[in-house]
């Protein structure tokens, strides 16, 4: 009955199944667990009336302008550049560390020499990851790189990895690099936007075609079976393509041990008041057990007087139990490794496909899963 399935409703699932029912004409099934579409990405409104994240603030930003203009055929946009500051002992100050920032924590006179040496060494509007920043063997540019090291990179990656910034992937802490700039951006990509309805109008739009059927509290495990070669759907052979997009470990009942993860407790905060931090996002870098705090009207723009909704980030480690989500994989050898054995299980199996941020194991942005579905769906529709 189905050309192909699709397991998981974020934007790896969706955007393929969109792409295979109106490019390839195909007749597909997503299957998802959740009561919802979206994802990670999926948003509703609270009992206040205020739009928020369930699992945590989303922010588009892309340089792939392929991607920008896929997503603008399902929702306009709410022009949106995000900023972000830290709280340090109740100062805030930009994030990622710039020449703002500089100026900030040494003053005028020395951050200007600062400056100087900073942009003759590495370049205006250059990016320099933290750990790259510690090796320069000037001690001005040591004393600064120690500055930013404790101030904004050591506490808040032991709280969110439970291990320190050399110990995790650099490609992590490179994400949020010292800027050689007077950009206060958190992103420096030229597409940056919040859909501006939302993400899950988004998603509805994005599902709306009439060869896509969405089948709600539907756990794959339960329907989807491997073996010797052949792939079964609910007891039959299936012949069609199968899109996985969720943790592949899961799938092969952690045959061979679970995947690392890190998990997140999010606390939803409700405050009858206007305003509750001076930015959307403001990281807690030296202080608190959670690193973030969002105020979610600031990154969607919604107009709601005297009402404000806010969520904390507490990192947790994932152990699996029920409930738990699975946010972040952890790249390194061993688990890479890991994930290499679940992945030779499918050798056999050309028809089964993994794509997303945990069937692939990868620290993808939403452009990034975005353009890596659109690659798939064209390599299947040939
Ligand atoms: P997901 O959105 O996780 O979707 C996978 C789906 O598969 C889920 O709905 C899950 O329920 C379902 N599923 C899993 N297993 C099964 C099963 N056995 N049967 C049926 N269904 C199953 N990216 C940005 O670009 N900007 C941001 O600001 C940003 N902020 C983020 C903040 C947080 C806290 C996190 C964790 C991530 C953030 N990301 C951000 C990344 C973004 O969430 C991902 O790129 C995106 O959600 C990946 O989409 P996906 O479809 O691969 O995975
Ligand atoms: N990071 C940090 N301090 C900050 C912001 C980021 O130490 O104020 C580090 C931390 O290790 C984090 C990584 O940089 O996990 C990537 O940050 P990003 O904001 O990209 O994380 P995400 O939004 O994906 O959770």
């Amino acid at each position: 009955m189905y050309d192909s399935i699709i397991v998981g409703c974020g934007f790896a699932g969706a955007v393929v199944a969109r792409e295979l029912a109106e490019r390839g004409g195909q007749n597909v099934c997503i299957i998802e667990k959740r009561n919802h579409i979206g994802g990670n990405c999926y948003d509703l409104y609270d009992d206040e009336g205020i739009l928020i994240h369930q699992y945590g603030p989303h922010i588009f930003h892309t340089s792939k302008q392929h991607v920008y203009e896929y997503l603008s055929r399902f929702t306009q946009w709410y022009d949106y550049k995000h900023e972000v500051v830290a709280n340090i002992h109740g100062e805030y100050i930009p994030v990622p560390f710039n020449l703002n920032t500089l100026k900030l924590v040494y003053g005028e006179e020395k951050a200007a020499e600062l400056r100087e040496k900073l942009i003759s060494t590495y370049g205006m509007e250059s990016r320099v990851p933290i750990l790259k920043l510690r090796e320069n063997p000037d001690k001005e540019i040591q004393q600064v790189a120690d500055y930013v090291y404790e101030n904004i990179f050591l506490h808040y990656t032991l709280k969110q990895w439970g291990q320190k910034p050399e110990e995790i992937d650099p490609s992590v802490s490179a994400r949020v690099p010292v800027l050689i700039s007077e950009d206060n951006g958190y992103f420096q990509e030229p597409y940056q936007g919040m859909p501006l309805e939302g993400f899950t109008p988004l998603f509805e739009k994005l599902l709306d075609f009439p060869s896509i059927n969405v089948m709600l509290d539907t756990d794959a495990s339960q329907l989807i079976r491997l073996e010797e070669g052949k792939i079964y759907f609910d007891g039959e052979e299936f012949t069609g393509q199968v899109i996985f997009t969720g943790p592949i470990d899961e799938f092969f009942s952690c045959c061979y041990g679970q995947l690392p993860y890190r998990s997140l407790n999010f606390v939803f905060e409700h405050y009858e008041q206007s305003d509750y931090q001076p930015k959307a996002v403001v990281n807690y870098t030296v202080s608190e057990d959670y690193t973030r705090i969002t105020e979610f009207k600031k990154l969607t723009g919604q107009k709601m007087p005297e009402h404000t909704t806010i969520v904390k980030e507490y990192p947790i480690p994932y152990t699996g139990m029920n409930g738990e989500i699975p946010y972040y994989s952890i790249v390194n050898d061993d688990n890479m490794a890991l994930y290499a054995k679940y992945v030779q299980l499918l050798e056999g199996y050309p028809n089964f496909h993994l794509l997303g941020r945990l069937a692939e194991y990868k620290y993808y942005n939403i452009d990034a899963i975005v353009d890596e579905a659109l690659k798939l769906a064209d390599k299947l529709l040939g």
